[in-house]
């Protein structure tokens, strides 16, 4: 159970997103006796699972993507639904006694005067003031659609797949998917499963496909295990269990991948797990084709010169963490506007700055995010609790 013991006073920490990123922050923070408050731009938690596309299922497993405190309820089955991961992150907030502010975005993040505190600026002119900030604004913030010369021409559907739901629109319909990851592969599976005429799948870096689990023992297991050992070895280790267990596709388009499993996902890239694409690829009902290059006269051309008519393009191209405008002036991204710091970790230029849920591993985010989150409680929970005995000794000695 959550202590009530308050560290922070009237400063509590700020925890921006309230996400399941930011709601096990908040959680363990609570139950260190830190007073958190979770900042929410929507209406409600878990803003980002409302909105995914009706048939996701979870691909880490339920007992490895629970967060701190609070295991999902085993009726939810091994492959946690969309639904159900929003019905337990509300159930979560709720369980955890969580003080969330919903319809607040962050605006700005500056430190404070007197160079104690951070100040945060809000929707609605708010200025809130707070000891310690995490940001946990996700991974996938803002949906990325690569500027295509000649794609505002184009006289068919063009959408993010942030925005798509289910195959109902598609029905009978020519869909071209751009992008071959998780995403990409899913929508592809459900379009063909939906009743689409034809769909076909551009590909500019042909993907490690995995299969989610062997015999019961579930990929994500494999690459907890894998993720420390060198890269060299994993991707030779990849490559085997790739050639054993997945099918050579290249006469229908999709050959194995020229680069190592581990080193893509140093990359930024985590290898495709397997819901249907395989399958559909064989029977030729997804046809891989080559990469998106523009759109002209209302034709989408591909990088191998091709021309082809679709009536729908779905870009699965990904988002972008869209932190620049929140924290770029403190020095704390990189090149690729990736916080440099994470888990307990601030950067000297920015103290008591946290952040949660920015890192893509082949272990799960959940998992990685949930045990950043115990992390970063650690670190706020011992710095609040030295500066109270310290403020607790000036007074007895006065
Ligand atoms: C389609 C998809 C499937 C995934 N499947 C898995 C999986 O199977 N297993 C796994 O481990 N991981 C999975 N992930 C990755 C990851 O676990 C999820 O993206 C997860 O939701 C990340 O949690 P988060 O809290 O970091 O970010 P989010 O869930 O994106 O939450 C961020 C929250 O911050 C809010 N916010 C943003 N900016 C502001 C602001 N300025 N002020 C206030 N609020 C703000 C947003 O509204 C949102 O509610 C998946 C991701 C996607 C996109």
């Amino acid at each position: 159970m959550p202590s009530d013991i308050d560290l922070t006073n009237d400063r509590p920490v700020y925890v921006i997103g309230g996400g399941p990123g930011g709601l096990a922050v908040a959680a363990a923070l609570r139950a260190r006796g830190v007073r958190a408050v979770v900042l929410e731009k929507s209406e409600a938690v878990g803003a980002s699972w409302r909105g995914h596309y009706d048939r996701l299922h979870l691909h880490t497993t339920r007992k490895l993507s629970a967060l701190p405190g609070l295991p999902m309820p085993r009726s939810f089955g091994r492959w946690v639904s969309r639904d159900h991961m929003v019905r337990y992150l509300e159930k979560y907030a709720e369980f955890h006694g969580l003080e969330i502010v919903t319809g607040v975005e962050v605006t700005g993040i500056d430190r404070s005067a007197d160079g104690e505190s951070w100040l945060l600026r809000a929707t609605g002119g708010r200025e809130l003031t707070g000891s310690a900030v995490v940001v946990a604004t996700g991974f996938n913030h803002t949906p990325r659609l690569p500027s295509w010369p000649g794609a505002e021409s184009y006289e068919g559907e063009l959408l993010h797949a942030g925005t798509y739901r289910n195959p109902g629109p598609y029905a009978g319909k020519d869909v071209l998917v751009v992008g071959a990851g998780n995403t990409g592969a899913e929508i592809a599976v459900d379009l063909v499963e939906g009743g689409a005429a034809r769909v076909r799948l551009a590909i500019r870096t042909v993907p490690h496909i995995v299969r989610r689990s062997t015999a019961g023992w579930p990929a994500q297991r494999t690459g907890i295990l894998v993720r420390r050992l060198p890269t060299r070895l994993v991707d030779r280790a990849g490559e085997i269990m790739c050639r054993i267990a997945v099918p050579d596709l290249a006469e229908r388009g999709l050959p194995r991948p020229d680069t190592g499993l581990y080193s893509r996902v140093r990359e930024g890239a985590i290898p495709v797990q397997d819901v249907g694409l395989i399958a559909a690829v064989r029977k030729g009902r997804v046809e891989p084709v080559a990469a998106v290059e523009s759109f002209e006269d209302s034709k989408v051309v591909l990088a191998d010169g091709s021309r082809i008519s679709p009536e729908v393009v779905i870009a699965a191209t990904g988002y972008s963490r869209a932190l620049e405008g929140l924290v770029g002036h403190l020095g704390v991204l990189d090149e690729r506007g990736r916080p440099v710091v994470r888990g307990a970790r601030t950067s000297d230029r920015a103290p008591d700055l946290y952040f949660a849920g920015f890192t893509n591993p082949i272990s799960g985010m959940l998992r990685e995010l949930s045990m950043d989150a115990e992390r970063i409680a650690k670190a706020v929970g011992t710095k609040a609790l030295k500066a109270k005995t310290r403020k607790a000794k000036s007074v007895k000695a006065r």
